[in-house]
Formats: C-alpha cells, sequence, structure tokens
C-alpha cells in the first residue's frame, strides 16, 4: 500500500545532508559504498519497513539484529507505552531493572549480578575495565576484525564498518591507547600460544563474539574458543564474550550456553532492549562486586537502567521466552534462504560465499561492484539487507512464510537476469 504523499525521501535526506555529517548518525547507514542515495525509515512493523515514498521492504537488517520480534510488536509498544506515561527517567532505581536482570539471569545462569549500560560498545567499556581493574592488569587481546563497539582501544582491526569503509584503524585514536591491545587472528592458535607466552601475565582478558557477527558471519570454532577458555584460566586472565548480538539470538538465552563454555564476563545488548538502546554486562558476584559502589572500578550512568528501556527489554523477553522453543524455524528459514541464493549464484555462475550460523547469515562476492549490483536489485525488490557484505541479516520471529517466499522469488530473478 503507498501513502498519500509521494517522493519524500530525496526531501528528508536533503534535509540531512544539511544539518547531520554525511546525512546519518552512524556511517553504514549512508549507503556511500554502495554509490546509491540510503533509503530513509520512516516505520516499521513486524518483518516489513516503510520508507518516506512509501515503498515496503521485508526487512533483514532488523537494526542490526536487535528486532528480533520484528518491528512494533504490539505487546512491547502496549508495555513502552505504560512506561512512558509514567515518565522518562528519575535517574534513581525503579522495580523494572530488577525485573529484566532477573529474567536475564534465570536465563543465563552464570550470570549472577548484572549493570545496565546504554549501548553495546559502554558494555564492552565496562567488562574491560572492570577486568582490568579485577585482574590488574592491562593488556586486552581481542581478534582481527572483531567488532566490539567504538572504544578507543578496540578499533583496530575492527570489522565490518572499518572495513567496509577501507580504514584500518580509526583516526583520532592515539597509538598509546592502543599499546595495551594485543591482536590475534581468530583459528590462528600458534599465535595466540606464542602472545600468551609473552605477554601472559599482562593480559587481563581476551575479547571474544563466540559467534562473529561483524565481519560476516563467522560459526563458532568451538576448539578455539574452548582453549581460549583454558589458557585465560591459567594465566589468571578473564574470558569476556562479547554477546551484544548472539545474546539471546540463536536461543533464549546466550550462546555460551549452546557452546558449553562458561566466560568470566558476558556483554549483552541489541536484543534485550527491544530495539531501545541498551548495553549489558554481568558475571559472577566474586568478579561483579569490584564494580563501583561495592569495589573501587567506576562506572556510571545517567540513563542507564531507563525506565522505558527495561520496559521494552522486559515485554521483548517475555515474548521471546514463549517463543523459546520455535527457534529452530529462525535457522530453518535462514537457510533455505541461503540455500536459493546459492543456487541461483551457481546457475548464474556467480562467485559467491555465503556464511551462515542459524538465523544469521551474510553472502560475500568477488568485488564490491557485485555487491553494489545485487545490493541495488534487492532494494528495488523490496527486500532490506544489512547495507554491508560484512554485516550480518537476520531473522526474525515476525518473518512469514510468505515474507521468506518473496524474497526467494526475488533472489531466484535477480540472478537469472545477473547483468
Ligand atoms: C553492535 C555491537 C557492539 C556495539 O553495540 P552498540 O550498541 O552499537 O554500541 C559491540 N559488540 C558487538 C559484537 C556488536 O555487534
Amino acid at each position: 500500500m503507498k501513502d498519500n504523499i509521494r517522493y519524500r525521501n530525496a526531501e528528508i535526506l536533503n534535509a540531512s545532508q544539511k544539518v547531520l555529517v554525511g546525512g546519518v548518525n552512524s556511517p553504514a547507514r549512508a549507503f556511500k559504498h554502495l554509490g546509491i542515495s540510503p533509503i530513509p525509515i520512516k516505520r516499521g512493523r513486524g518483518a516489513n519497513i516503510y520508507d518516506y515514498d512509501g515503498n515496503r521492504y521485508i526487512d533483514y537488517c532488523l537494526s542490526f539484529g536487535a528486532a528480533i520480534l520484528g518491528h512494533a510488536d504490539p505487546r512491547v509498544v502496549k508495555s513502552v507505552r505504560g512506561a512512558a506515561i509514567g515518565g522518562f527517567a528519575f535517574g534513581a532505581t525503579s522495580a523494572k531493572e530488577a525485573e529484566l536482570a532477573g529474567l536475564i539471569r534465570k536465563a543465563v545462569p552464570f550470570i549472577n549480578k548484572i549493570r545496565f549500560v546504554n549501548s553495546g560498545t559502554e558494555a564492552v567499556m565496562g567488562a574491560v575495565r572492570l577486568a582490568r581493574g579485577y585482574t590488574k592488569r592491562d593488556k586486552v587481546l581481542k581478534f582481527k576484525n572483531a567488532y566490539h563497539g567504538h572504544a578507543d582501544y578496540l578499533l583496530t582491526d575492527a570489522g565490518s564498518g572499518l572495513t567496509t569503509l577501507k580504514i584500518p584503524a580509526s583516526k583520532g585514536v592515539p597509538s598509546s591507547y592502543l599499546k595495551d591491545t594485543l591482536i590475534a587472528d581468530y583459528g590462528n592458535r600458534q599465535l595466540i600460544e606464542k602472545i600468551f607466552k609473552e605477554h601472559g601475565k599482562e593480559i587481563a582478558a581476551v575479547i571474544v563474539e563466540p559467534v562473529g557477527g561483524n565481519y560476516g558471519v563467522t560459526p563458532p570454532d568451538v576448539s578455539l574458543l574452548k582453549y581460549l577458555r583454558r589458557i585465560t584460566r591459567i594465566s589468571g586472565s578473564l574470558l569476556i564474550f562479547d554477546e551484544v548480538i548472539t545474546g539471546f539470538r540463536f536461543s533464549y538465552g546466550s550462546s555460551s550456553k549452546i557452546l558449553g563454555i562458561r566466560p568470566d564476563i558476558i556483554c549483552l545488548g541489541k536484543i534485550i532492549g527491544g530495539g531501545l538502546p541498551i548495553g549489558a554486562f554481568g558475571g559472577d558476584y566474586k568478579i561483579m562486586k569490584h564494580l563501583a559502589p561495592e569495589g573501587k572500578v567506576y562506572q556510571a550512568s545517567t540513563f542507564a537502567g531507563n525506565p522505558i528501556v527495561m520496559a521494552s527489554g522486559i515485554a521483548t523477553l517475555k515474548v521471546l521466552y514463549g517463543f523459546r522453543k520455535r527457534y529452530e524455524r529462525l535457522s530453518d528459514l535462514a537457510e533455505s534462504i541461503c540455500e536459493t541464493i546459492n543456487g541461483g549464484a551457481r546457475a548464474a555462475g556467480v562467485n559467491i560465499e555465503v556464511s551462515i550460523f542459524k538465523s544469521m547469515f551474510s553472502v560475500r562476492f568477488k568485488s564490491a561492484k557485485e555487491f553494489r549490483y545485487f545490493y541495488k536489485k534487492l532494494l528495488s525488490s523490496g527486500i532490506y539487507f544489512a547495507p554491508s557484505e560484512y554485516e550480518s541479516n537476520f531473522i526474525s520471529f515476525a518473518h512469514t512464510k510468505k515474507d521468506i517466499e518473496k524474497t526467494e522469488r526475488a533472489l531466484k530473478n535477480i540472478f537469472k537476469n545477473w547483468r
């Protein structure tokens, strides 16, 4: 259905260009590398999003994975509305914080205490500071191409956003900030061993995405993750799982549960806020108690635990709990789409690499030009993928069989008429 107002996308983009840097508030949204104008989104409902020209798209970006129930789920909207009527923020504790923390704790049993923050970036910053304070060590080991938010000392070799823009490390990060950041290749066990041999006693923490979502989908290397668990224990370092994308994505809980590995600190974000800005980190009390006000590791925020965000998170997790036996369906739908992409590309002789883990998938082409072509065709067919081949696509509980069929028809057509 088309709205009455037509041709409004261009006006929105013009107005944004005048007052926002690059017309956006986060680089990936600018579509710069795609050579096309971005699509400003007016509203969303279920698996659909609508632009200001009235075009509808089936959404696989889903706010970079946050919208696992789809957009504007009526149960979540009701909860958010109810909270909003009661006032927006007080800078004081409310019942909702303990309620959401309780739900998370029940789903991720080894999380004993939680601290809420406003973004995944803040969750990681808090977790790393806590690890440094707890271990009294400075160094952090991260993996190449892993994105852990935009904290200075982790903004090097940091995956999708920077890779898409071909920036190895952000300008504005003093090299002195990176002197305690160690980088290893995911999967290169020898290098990790060597780093631990040299620096083991200085390493506060290893931070890793158990399932990579920011450099295309990287399925978990379980034996490597288990090795990380062992070596961190031996050296007295902490293991931090950055589950900002993966928390509640593959099951009702953390992916550490699926993998059978227990990290010391887990970072959450995206899904647990139901689409509102959130982050959280948690772990065993023996570590968490080092955080202020109980301990001496300082961390604070005006808006942390915001009642409206909490209301959104609580409603989202409650609905998700009801869906906990239906996660497999999301994986099946992702698999079906990936099969269609692989089949279409093969028949058309297009060289691609599809990565999938459960309900997350990404497609990489041989050249940026081919991805641009693919992406433009997708948009004109009413399909909205994440706007970079390094970003992951997601399936939500709102995607219907019909949505998937429409998407697969479009994909088949794109490859059938490949240039
Ligand atoms: C999105 C993401 C972050 C950063 O979260 P923001 O809310 O964007 O600050 C950190 N780590 C991972 C793995 C992420 O996917």
